[in-house]
């Protein structure tokens, strides 16, 4: 008789908790998985992929007014919300299955049930069963952290953008980070009237700066509203169901949805890591060593219940090399320099590396390259919006510090010029690099 139930027991199928389950099943472990909503985890079921169909739906509304000066009418165009979002809806079940498959053709058990740590090697399922597993890996992600203040549990949450209804007439967003932007710009194509709010004076803190008024600069002219340094005092449901919102003692605002875009936290609630001794940070999230490993030697953790970085890829790699260390006798560290990134506003932002000021903190003296130059289509048809991509180098060797950028197909260009930005080159690799024209990537190996 095996010692324990499964080789490996993981707690949550989102992108870490999969790709982990997987690789370390075609590596011989018995694994099981379980997952209290749906396999495929936040990305896939209510975040970055159906948020991405989102910003493509809402952008048609600029392609088709953008197409006139291409010769292009186009008469009573509408917009169908329940038809996006149903299509959405049905494309995340295709994922779903797709991911379900994939875990049963690598012969991983999948248990679609809440799953609670019991002890070191110990799991209780919500049924009441309890088994056991030689190793514990904890992937139950990160959910929204909404602020408390009266009425605020009439917020909702990006987890709830994906169903609504009707399409709200006027949104109130909360927050100025990644979500914001990223609904504000939704919201707006479709046709809502959007005000983002935040307690801060920036949007995107942490995203360099130049990039960062571009976009607010950009999106006023769109029609976003932005109130800054704003606080909520309280907010009033209406019979009728719309909401009054109350923000810096002044009289209520009317609006249909607020969404709460404030930030993430683990999802430790009832996970029964005391239970284990599992010990977590002042955030609340698990404390982990370079191989995900907690201060439990057979209790692991990746993605966004730890306290690294926010993103599903680097959340896929931190599953791979777990598979790799505990299963594969391959012990594997994510290395988490020149990881890139992007904001799916409109224009999109992406970035890798520092930014200037994170650049002149570290180095001093840096020298800046930029192009700010209007998009070829963006000219043609009229709109006044202009791109900006910046080049932070080392002052001596020009070594590439940092690549930000934000216009078209930002996140498309950057991923590529990452591998460079990556590898280490200098500035003079991307001038030695002849343009590709007539694209905006070329604008890369003609920064001035
Ligand atoms: P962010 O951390 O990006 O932004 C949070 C915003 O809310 C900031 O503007 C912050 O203000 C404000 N805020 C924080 N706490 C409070 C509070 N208690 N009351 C009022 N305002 C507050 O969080 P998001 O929710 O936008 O996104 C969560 C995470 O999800 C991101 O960090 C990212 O890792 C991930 N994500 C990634 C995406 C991508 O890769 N494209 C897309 C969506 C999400 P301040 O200005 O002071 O900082």
């Amino acid at each position: 008789m095996p010692e324990y139930d499964y080789d490996l027991f993981v707690i949550g199928a989102g992108s870490g908790g999969t790709r982990a389950a997987r690789v370390s099943a075609s590596y011989g472990a018995k694994v099981a998985v379980a997952e209290e909503y749906r396999v495929g985890g936040t990305c896939v079921i209510r975040g970055c992929v159906p948020k991405k169909m989102l910003v493509y739906g809402s952008h048609f509304s600029e392609d088709l007014e953008d197409g006139k000066n291409f010769g292009w009418t186009w008469e009573n165009a509408k917009f169908d919300w329940i038809k996006l979002r149903d299509h959405i809806l049905k494309d995340v079940d295709r994922l779903n299955n797709a991911y379900t498959e994939t875990l049963k053709n690598h012969d991983v058990e999948i248990i679609l049930e809440r799953a609670e740590i019991a002890g070191p090697h110990e799991i209780k399922l919500a049924s009441g069963k309890t088994v056991t597993a030689k190793y514990i890996l904890i992937a139950v992600g990160a959910w929204p952290d909404v602020p408390e203040f009266p009425g605020s549990e009439h917020m909702l949450t990006s987890n709830e953008m994906f169903h609504l209804d009707k399409l709200p007439e006027t949104i109130i967003i909360s927050g100025g980070g990644y979500i914001a932007n990223e609904f504000a710009g939704i919201f707006n194509g479709l046709g809502s009237e959007v005000f983002v709010v935040n307690r801060s004076s920036v949007i995107l803190r942490g995203y360099d700066e130049s990039l960062r008024d571009r976009l607010l600069q950009i999106a006023l002219t769109k029609g976003i509203n932005y109130k800054f340094n704003c606080t909520f005092d309280k907010i009033e449901k209406r019979e009728d169901g719309a909401l009054d919102v109350y923000m810096d003692g002044k009289p209520a605002m009317r609006a249909d949805v607020v969404l709460a875009a404030t930030g993430r936290r683990p999802k430790i609630d009832g996970l029964g890591l005391e239970n284990a001794g599992v010990e977590t940070n002042d955030k609340g999230a698990i404390k982990v060593n370079e191989y995900s490993q907690t201060n439990v030697d057979n209790i692991y953790a990746v993605g966004d219940v730890t306290d690294r970085v926010q993103l599903t890829p680097v959340a896929i790699r931190e599953g791979q090399a777990f598979a790799e260390t505990v299963f594969n006798n391959t012990p594997k560290t994510v290395d988490y320099s020149c990881i890139p990134s992007a904001v799916f506003s409109q224009p999109p932002i992406a970035s890798v590396g520092m930014t200037e000021g994170e650049a002149r903190m570290k180095y001093g003296n840096i020298k800046v390259y930029s192009s700010d130059f209007r998009a070829m289509r963006n000219a043609f048809a009229d709109r006044p919006e202009r791109s900006l991509y910046k080049m932070i180098v080392e002052q001596t060797t020009e070594k590439i510090l940092g690549l930000h950028m934000i216009g078209p197909d930002a996140p498309e260009i950057l991923q590529a010029a990452a591998v460079a930005v990556k590898a280490g080159l200098t500035k003079q690799a991307f001038d030695d690099t002849i343009a590709l024209h007539p694209s905006m990537a070329e604008e890369l190996v003609l920064l001035k």
